[in-house]
């Protein structure tokens, strides 16, 4: 797994339940998603109804089940949790919506991978609380329509484009969250560390938050292991020196690359003289999958400004050939 990687691991998981924010004031940046919902779920709680449902989308990592974690906390109720490639059936989706109690959260992560027969039960239960589900077989088969208590549903995905109308037009409310700043991330390692009793400064906690690509969950990972390095190989502080030797010698750079968006922006710089090249072609330069480049490489690096996607394939942009030491070609032959 690549530590640079905004997809939760297994160790992240565990160390989640430790370091989550659990109210909206502990939530650090997106100050305009934070100021909403905090009306929405006042106006709630006044009204003693459940919140309208919340659809929230972002790349992995920035804070998407945290949000729906808080919501619950913040409305005074429970939180179900699934994630649209589990539910399987109709019946599956049926049998957690009927146990649902009056208000409560019902949170399905990657909800753009339910399957179509899924989608078809969850519109009614959005719009009017009730379910009509098919049970048993063939001739025997009958429909029964069952009444729901009022719930909110908050769905998250990392790709909203890929979402059906008619599900995107049943959320009343929509989020969309966004990389964080370097000082939104020094907060988050600050507060991390804290809650972990580790002993780090503002300059440790800088440095990690400039590597961490605008990502708290890879600003806790690397966390955890500067913290690795700091009590191996120093006095278990987390100065700048620090993290700075740490994370050199996790190979994450000052951008927060690592070897595999080195290798993809080295190959165009060297082998493709700055491109345009095609994927399939990059993809035979430098060994990976096409999917693994589309898909986990190029988005941080297009985001950052260092690679540009034309008709005619990939380029380099003036910032890699600088990121690289390396004098970028006049301008206009770009
Ligand atoms: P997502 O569901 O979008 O993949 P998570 O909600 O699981 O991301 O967040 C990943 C990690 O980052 C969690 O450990 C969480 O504690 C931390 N985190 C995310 N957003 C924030 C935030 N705004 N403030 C503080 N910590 C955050």
């Amino acid at each position: 797994d690549r530590i640079v990687s905004g997809e939760a691991s297994g160790e992240d998981e565990a160390v989640d339940r430790a370091i989550r924010p659990r109210r909206l004031a502990d939530y650090v940046g997106q100050a305009a998603v934070r100021e909403q919902l905090e009306i929405f779920v006042h106006a709630a709680r006044g009204r003693g109804e459940a919140m309208d449902h919340v659809l929230v989308f972002g790349p992995p990592g920035l804070g998407k089940t945290t949000l729906a974690h808080i919501i619950a906390h913040e409305l005074g109720v429970n939180l179900r949790q699934t994630s649209g490639p589990v539910i399987d059936r109709p019946g599956d989706l049926a049998a957690l919506l009927t146990n649902l109690e009056p208000g409560d959260v019902l949170f399905v992560d990657e909800i753009h991978r339910l399957s179509p027969v899924v989608e078809e039960v969850l519109y009614p239960a959005m719009e009017d609380c009730k379910i009509d589900i098919l049970v048993g077989e063939g001739p025997a088969a009958r429909s029964i329509k069952l009444d729901l208590p009022p719930f909110t549903l908050v769905g998250a995905t990392t790709r909203a484009g890929l979402l059906t109308s008619p599900l995107r037009d049943r959320f009343g409310i929509v989020q969309r969250l966004e990389y964080y700043s370097v000082e939104e991330l020094t907060a988050i390692v600050e507060r991390s560390a804290s809650l972990l009793a580790l002993a780090i400064d503002a300059g440790g906690a800088g440095e990690i938050a400039r590597r961490s690509r605008g990502t708290p969950r890879i600003a806790n990972r690397l966390l955890r292991r500067v913290r690795d390095y700091a009590e191996v190989r120093a006095d278990g502080r987390i100065s700048l020196e620090v993290a700075r030797a740490a994370m050199d010698l996790l190979k994450v750079d000052d951008n927060g690359f690592d070897m595999q968006d080195r290798r993809l922006l080295l190959a165009i710089l060297e082998k493709f003289d700055g491109g345009p090249v095609g994927v399939e072609s990059l993809a035979a330069a430098i060994g990976e999958e096409r999917g693994t480049i589309e898909d986990v490489i190029e988005p941080f690096l297009i985001q950052q400004g260092y690679l540009h996607r034309t008709p005619r394939g990939r380029m380099a942009t003036r910032n890699a050939y600088l990121h690289f030491g390396r004098t970028p070609p006049p301008r206009g032959n770009e």
